[in-house]
């Protein structure tokens, strides 16, 4: 086991890793930019480093100025938490090389999966279910009119190289095509470098449901159930839950065990997602993720599986002690992302948190890296914490979730707090009825 571990993140999933290292008795380094000098992470580590000016670019994605560091204070491994250089092959490859292991799965996988056409060849070839269209990148408007024309509109042109929901376009019909296809290569063209594209039919009311999977990179993987996140504003996630309201046992078992076989053949190692849209009792593969999501907390409350502690002893080269009969689903758990902005415009409110009283009680977790009187940086993303809410149905958690919402008090700045209110007394949200589509609908409609 390690003695020590970097963590090359900051907020509340800093803190969440960091906490996993404690339990597991391993020193700690948290790495931080200026603007991060008071974040709670830098105070609970063992050791910290400054690495950098607020801008992402000079310090949490600064490779260099993380290598310097984990050779100052001897760190064995680095955790990337989420974003920031989690999903990038060549930082997982530069650690390798120096021999720091880098906690997560090999660099040649989080390379297949970055890339999502080749991404769906791999999942088809390993037997997972993928939305049916265009085989590979699609060059020409011919090719892109015919594999329309085949798979039936209405069909969405997707980057290959793309992420947060940017270079993707619908095209309802075959007038549709030409502006679709130019519109989405440019953007490709401007966001990621890549203007490669590909063809998928577009779902009209699909949910999002994800697989939580672990593997040890020696041929063991299980699965840890579903997370369903189909409540998304622009692609984003808002609210998450495990298990999905929308399958049954028989559905989770096989889509599961699909899901298992394809990881344990890959050799995958450390934990992943494969997401899928799911419309019709049919699953249609979108993209896998090759990290820890902020969404993996309603796992852990349902599973009692510690999934950070699982992904540090499988990178220290330990075989997976958890077989597939050994997770079992135990009630009902919820997650509402609390975002420091306007629940109504959704713009980022920054600035100092005057008063902060977070929910307690049985069931009840609270990730957050903020306190009374911490000033939020405005360089980063908006999450300021994580609700997660647990019950032994549905319908508990649900109460739970009302009452933990009420006892929530955060001044100072302004949170999506009002807007989970409103959403957990819903009609639709109670019965477990919406997909992908529903919040921005809603929000529509209730300004
Ligand atoms: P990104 O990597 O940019 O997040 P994804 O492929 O994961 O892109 O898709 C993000 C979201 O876009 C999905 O959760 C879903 O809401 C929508 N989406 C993606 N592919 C399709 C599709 N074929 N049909 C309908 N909606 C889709």
């Amino acid at each position: 086991m390690f003695n020590k571990i970097l963590i090359a993140n900051r907020g509340e999933i800093a803190l969440r890793v960091l906490r996993a290292c404690k339990e597991l008795g391993i020193e700690t380094v948290a790495v931080h930019s200026t603007a991060d000098a008071n974040a709670m992470h830098v105070r609970l580590a063992d050791e910290s480093v400054c690495i950098g000016p607020p801008p992402a670019r000079d310090s949490y994605l600064n490779i260099p100025q993380l290598l310097a560091a984990c050779e100052i204070t001897g760190a064995e491994a680095v955790h990337p938490g989420y974003g920031f250089l989690s999903e990038n092959a060549r930082f997982a490859e530069i650690l390798t090389a120096h021999g720091i292991a880098f906690i997560g799965p090999t660099a040649e996988h989080i390379r297949i999966m970055g890339d999502k056409i080749e991404a769906k060849a791999t999942a088809r070839r390993l037997g997972i279910p993928v939305v049916p269209g265009s085989d590979g990148a699609v060059t020409t408007d011919e090719d892109a009119l015919r594999i329309a024309a085949d798979i039936g509109y209405p069909v969405l042109v997707k980057a290959a190289a793309g992420g947060g929901g940017r270079g993707m376009r619908v095209a309802m019909n075959e007038a549709e095509m030409s502006s679709a296809l130019s519109a989405a290569r440019s953007e490709a063209k401007n966001a990621f470098g890549d203007d490669a594209v590909y063809i998928e039919k577009y779902l009209l009311k699909p949910r999002h449901i994800e697989v939580q999977v672990l593997g040890d990179g020696q041929g063991n993987a299980i699965h840890l159930g579903e997370r369903d996140c189909s409540l998304q504003r622009r692609h984003q996630k808002v609210w998450e839950e495990a298990l999905s309201p929308a399958l049954n046992q028989e559905q989770r078992d096989k889509i599961g065990g699909i899901v298992a076989n394809a990881m344990a053949e890959l050799k995958y190692a450390g934990v992943g997602t494969i997401e899928f849209l799911y419309e019709d009792g049919e699953f249609y593969f979108i993209e896998m993720n090759t990290r820890l999501q902020v969404e993996h907390p309603v796992t852990e409350m349902i599973t009692g599986i510690d999934l950070v502690n699982e992904q540090i002893k499988v990178a220290s080269g330990a075989a997976l002690t958890l077989r597939q009969s050994d997770v079992t689903f135990n009630g009902h758990a919820i997650e509402c992302r609390i975002n420091a902005e306007n629940p109504a415009t959704f713009a980022p409110s920054p600035g100092t948190i005057t008063y902060w009283h977070p929910p307690g009680g049985l069931g009840v977790r609270v990730d957050s890296g903020v306190y009374q009187g911490y000033r939020i940086p405005p360089n980063y993303d908006s999450l300021i914490g994580k609700l997660i809410v647990h019950g032994r149905s549905r319908v508990e958690c649900l109460m739970r979730l009302r009452r933990c919402l009420d006892e929530f008090v955060v001044d100072g700045i302004q949170s999506t707090i009002p807007l989970f209110r409103h959403l957990v007394d819903n009609q639709d949200i109670a019965n477990g009825m919406y997909d992908i589509h529903w919040l921005e609908k809603w929000l529509a409609t209730n300004p």
